[in-house]
């Protein structure tokens, strides 16, 4: 990370911009507009990944907030614009997402700090190795006046492709309900004990599966996923005593996902006790959806259809730092077309037409804002 600092700082430098890293490890780029009072844009997403990641998730949209002030080749505005690049938004070192945006939108919780990662380092700790001081952390808070937030992002799925368009203008972010679903049989020899008197936990699970995926088919737009299920004692010749299943729900609209959650929990309930199973349910997370900002949204799409490119409107099945910077400030999306629906895969990719696409569009949508557009 210090590595990609410093690159893009050179970067950033070039443009004529300033670059500092905050306390939280956020990489700022600062343009300043025309006169000294004036307010700021804000472009940026994030610089960390996961695991065997590609190399577009996060980091084009920090690379693209640089390359448009590129095209202004110097010519100040009356905003000025600042281009963030955020640490640990994925969560994949500490469990827990977001630590650059929330600490940029004001609303990190100071318990964060003693969060450890897989080597018992806690945020506090990882901060102070990186250099950084964790009690300045409030200053990353980004204050004054803010006209808003622009952050380009790959799609991550399908759907622009299917659609054979290069860019989506992002409506809202989808809520999340997370769970674990615990079905409590009887482990017993699968050789001795007949058909009717088995309490199979992970059959009980399996037919509660099949009934979460016709309910998630029925419902426009809504996304079920059982992504894990642990079994125990977990042995081919032993039935199963206990099944462990993860439940995902995300749609765009909280009553519809409160609803379609409370008939996938009743059925588990029914098929539970139809089974003779003891069932336990843990929530883990539940996380409202986002709407973009309406006036930022119409900017972008003015821009979209400017630049001659068909305005195509959609959600985000992903969270992003948009979503965290729009507790506080006026926030919007640009998606690119993401080649084959892959991301967080090593054949992540974009097309270098779309990344001209967007670049466009940037430089459209700047143009709006100087012209008093928002
Ligand atoms: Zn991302």
């Amino acid at each position: 990370m210090h590595n990609a600092h410093a690159l893009l700082s050179t970067w950033m430098k070039h443009v004529g911009m300033s670059a500092t890293v905050d306390a939280a490890g956020n990489l700022r780029g600062f343009y300043p507009a025309r006169t000294a009072a004036a307010p700021r844009l804000v472009i940026g997403s994030h610089l960390d990944t996961v695991p065997r990641a590609g190399a577009f998730d996060g980091i084009l949209g920090v690379v693209l907030g640089i390359a448009l002030i590129e095209e202004l080749h110097g010519r100040r505005l009356r905003f000025g614009i600042e281009v963030i690049g955020f640490s640990e938004e994925e969560g994949v070192r500490f469990g827990f997402p977001f630590i650059g945006s929330r600490a940029c939108a004001g609303t990190l919780d100071s318990s964060l700090l003693q969060r450890t990662d897989a080597n018992g380092l806690t945020v506090a700790e990882a901060i102070r190795k990186f250099d950084l001081d964790p009690d300045r952390l409030r200053e990353a808070e980004i204050t004054g006046e803010v006209l808003g937030y622009l952050e380009f992002h790959i799609e991550q799925g399908p759907l622009l492709e299917q659609l054979a368009l290069p860019l989506g203008i992002v409506e809202a972010i989808v809520g999340q309900s997370r769970f674990t679903l615990v079905f409590e049989g009887k482990a017993n020899h699968a050789g001795t004990t007949p058909m009717p008197l088995r309490r199979d936990a992970l059959a009980g699970a399996a037919e509660w599966i099949g009934r979460v995926e016709r309910v998630a088919m029925a419902v426009p737009e809504l996304l079920a996923t059982v992504g894990r299920i642990e079994v125990l004692p977990g042995a081919g010749n032993v039935i199963a005593g206990e099944a462990r299943a993860s439940l995902d729900v995300r749609h765009r609209d909280d009553g519809i996902r409160s609803d379609v959650v409370a008939r996938i929990l009743r059925s588990a309930e029914t098929i539970a006790a139809r089974r003779g199973l003891r069932l336990r349910i843990e929530k883990h997370s539940e996380q409202s959806a986002v709407a973009m900002n309406p006036a930022l949204q119409n900017a972008l799409a003015h821009s979209v259809q400017f630049c001659g490119f068909p305005v195509h409107r959609m959600v985000s099945g992903a969270g992003h730092d948009a979503m965290i910077l729009a507790e506080r400030m006026p926030a919007a999306m640009l998606f690119l077309r993401c080649p084959g629906g892959i991301s967080h895969h090593p054949d992540e990719t974009v097309f270098p037409e779309d990344v001209a696409a967007a670049m466009k569009v940037g430089i459209a949508f700047l143009e709006e804002l100087e012209n008093g557009g928002i």
